[in-house]
């Protein structure tokens, strides 16, 4: 599979729950495996993936014995999700460790990545797995998320993961090989290999409903998903998984080209919000937020302003504005770190230091 996402530096691969679990409830081990080989061939390469996993209602439901697949109520799929994601999680973790690769499990809810201060959080989370050469193995943690705040498919949860990772590619390997121009039951429907733009046409050609009755994510749900990604600046797949090694080979697939090169959470950051507050920083740490370094106390040199952590600061060197970003410290803390070495910060805060003043990821230039 060689389209763009697939070659990206930072990828995130979703895997529905057709693909996971046999008819039977058993986890299908061998293809398991095979994802695990291609996820340590693109890690040799110098590609860092994470993964989105289905498949916890699925696992669960079959285990427990319960109708509809377990999703004949919330309180079903919550249980079934509970003893299905443990399961998952064990099936992860070995067959990344035959690799060898450390897996990493974060379980998520819709507030985690809408939430700023929580994004923050669970972004920082994941860019430090991601750089510690851990696989994140990620789901919608649904043993606890109520129908208000779900997510509830996996797809939308993907892309929104790529989004708080700074991923440039997302995969959704499904039962289906991508979109066709009609429901593909019907005669003459037709494959798109490739989607420039996502307008009401395309959307109009997706059918609602999971067609392995196992995941609860549909084309629309896709198409949702790919809306998200691309409107960030992040091209996604729909790729087929109904092959051994999908990511070592060209599937057949739909590609979603992104929208723009900027990603739009950096124009919402450049122009969207109303500044708190100042972060005043030397021509050094300038020059190193040009080259798309992350802002790190010491090269700042005074605070104004009363932001609190996750708020919008304006990052001003000494001929002018450079950047905007999200503040990883309340005013107070940031000032205690002026000019002060990474080393230093624990002892000067009392508590585990973040890695910058405003990560790069989080910083749009001007
Ligand atoms: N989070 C659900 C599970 O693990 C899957 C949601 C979906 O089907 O996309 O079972």
């Amino acid at each position: 599979m060689l389209f763009a996402p697939a070659t990206c530096p930072r990828l995130v691969v979703k895997i529905g729950s057709a693909l996971l679990v046999a008819p039977d409830g058993a986890v299908r081990r061998a293809w398991l495996a095979g994802i695990a080989a291609d996820v340590a061939a693109r890690a040799a390469a110098g590609q860092q993936v994470a993964i989105v996993s289905s498949g916890a209602i699925a696992l669960g439901a079959r285990r427990l014995h319960l109708a509809k697949g377990g999703r004949g109520s919330l309180e079903d799929a919550q249980a079934a999700a509970a003893v299905g994601q443990i399961a998952l999680a064990q099936a992860w973790t070995e067959v990344l460790a035959a690799q060898p690769l450390t897996a990493a499990q974060m379980l998520l809810t819709l507030d985690d990545l809408e939430d700023r201060r929580r994004y923050l959080n669970a972004a920082a989370t994941l860019d430090r797995l991601l750089s510690l050469g851990a696989v994140p193995v990620i789901n919608e943690n649904d043993s606890v998320a109520t129908a208000e705040i779900r997510f509830g498919d996996n797809d939308r949860l993907a892309a929104r993961v790529a989004q708080a990772a700074g991923a440039s590619g997302v995969i959704l390997l499904s039962d289906v090989d991508g979109l066709y121009d009609r429901n593909p039951a019907l005669p003459g429907a037709t494959h798109l290999a490739l989607v420039d733009r996502l307008d009401a046409a395309v959307l109009a050609m997706a059918d609602a409903g999971s067609a392995s009755g196992m995941g609860s994510g549909g084309m629309i749900s896709k198409l949702q998903a790919a809306r998200i990604a691309t409107a960030a600046g992040i091209p996604l797949a729909i790729a087929s998984g109904r092959i051994d090694r999908p990511l070592a080979t060209d599937a057949p697939h739909t590609l979603f080209a992104a929208e723009r090169a900027a990603p739009a959470r950096k124009a919402w950051l450049a122009g969207g919000l109303t500044a708190r507050g100042a972060i005043r920083i030397d021509p050094g740490a300038a020059d190193a937020l040009r080259q798309g370094g992350s802002l790190l106390a010491a090269g700042a040199t005074a605070v104004d302003g009363g932001f609190a952590r996750g708020d919008l600061v304006t990052i001003e060197a000494p001929d002018g504005i450079v950047a905007r970003g999200l503040a990883e410290y309340d005013v107070a803390d940031a000032a205690r770190l002026l000019g002060r070495r990474s080393d230093e910060h624990a002892a000067l805060l009392g508590y585990a230091p973040r890695a910058a003043l405003v990560h790069r990821n989080h910083l749009a230039l001007l």
